[in-house]
């Protein structure tokens, strides 16, 4: 791991960026902005699961007229998402979101951005210069012949060079491409010049599976190298799963922790309890847990009293029975169907009551 690239600091309502701030972790919801109701629900749920800025899409007044409501309903900062029309991300502003995001390759002309840029200062609010690879400006593509690392990376260089030239500096950089070696390349390019903070990420990942790995292994190698200050896990799926996703993947390299790390064994022909039924139980009912914990199910005596013994709660299977340890001891046996409950009492017991 390299050590983290120092950036600026800036707020997104009262939750920091940059700096020495933890690297956040942000989800877009799904559904029908103007559907309130729905939005509303989905940012509850994503709030729980720990998300901790959430962005809406932004298509048409319509869902510009609603973001007000959206933001007096909710807990954490609201990010609107505009493409297109500089009128929207002008009166977003005026709905009081706390962060636009823009896409400079389709906004129009400097003085629309300037527009922007100028309520945007006045509001202090910070801006998203988020350049994508599926929509980079048509003089960049010609003359570097196709969204390349150098292209995206300079794409993201002449719109932070604009707002600074025009005195803004309250920028938050994104460069995403669905090509993960672009990507990264795109963001050690950009970020050999400037010091803003960075929202990495993959984009279009794809479906549960497959999305996760792909957001893993690119947004890892980002982490990795020391870059990235809020993370977006774009997937085909529920939100609620790129923010479990975001976290696994901080909690994998020791960036953040939140709520249990489950592990458990991948079981074999030695295996003599449910493990993947009981592991997939353990986590569906530890899902409210804030608490960091390590919990560990395994299925047999050759690894399970092992792994169990160094997690904080453990199991470890034996013929239709298991042994539950708790900080390293053994502290009870009892029958497989009871295992469940009672490694969620000692959980209970370690001090979360969420649960
Ligand atoms: Fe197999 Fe036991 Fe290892 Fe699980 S802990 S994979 S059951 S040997």
């Amino acid at each position: 791991m390299h050590k983290r690239k120092r950036t600026r600091k800036i707020d997104v309502g009262d939750v920091s960026l940059g700096g020495k701030s933890p690297i956040r972790v942000q989800s877009m919801t799904k559904t029908d902005t103007t559907d309130v109701k729905a939005t509303v629900e989905q940012i509850r749920r994503l709030e729980l699961a720990g998300c901790e800025m959430v962005r809406v899409a932004v298509p048409d007044e319509d869902a510009v007229s609603v973001l007000g409501e959206i933001k007096r309903s909710i807990h954490i900062p609201l990010i609107a998402d505009v493409h297109f029309k500089h009128s929207l991300a002008l009166n977003a502003l005026d709905q009081g979101v706390d962060k636009i995001r823009i896409n400079p390759g389709n906004i129009g002309s400097r003085d629309r951005i300037r527009l922007i840029v100028e309520k945007a200062r006045d509001k202090n609010v910070p801006i998203r210069v988020g350049v994508n690879a599926g929509s980079l400006e048509s003089g960049i593509l010609a003359y570097y012949g196709g969204p390349t690392a150098e292209a995206l990376a300079e794409s993201a260089l002449v719109h932070t060079t604009y707002l600074e030239d025009i005195g803004f500096n309250n920028i938050v950089v994104s460069i995403k491409s669905s090509d993960i070696g672009t990507a990264v390349r795109a963001y050690e390019i950009y970020a050999n010049k400037f010091h803003y903070p960075l929202h990495v990420g993959i984009t279009a990942a794809g479906t549960l599976l497959p999305g996760s790995i792909r957001s893993s292994v690119g947004i890892g190698i980002m982490l990795s190298e020391g870059l990235g200050d809020t993370i977006r896990v774009s997937l085909t799926s529920d939100p609620v799963d790129e923010v479990r996703v975001a976290y696994e993947i901080l909690r994998s390299l020791g960036l953040r922790q939140r709520g249990p790390m489950i592990l458990a064994c991948p079981t074999c022909g030695r295996c003599e309890i449910d493990v993947i039924q009981l592991a997939e139980n353990v986590q569906k009912r530890l899902e409210s847990v804030e608490t960091p914990l390590k919990i560990a199910v395994m299925g047999c005596v050759v690894n399970g009293p092992g792994e169990a013994r160094e997690a904080d709660v453990g199991v470890a299977g034996g013929k239709g029975e298991g042994v539950v340890f708790v900080s390293g001891k053994p502290v009870k046996k009892v029958p497989e169907l009871s295992l469940l409950d009672a490694l969620i009492e000692q959980v209970q017991k370690m001090g979360d009551r969420s649960i």
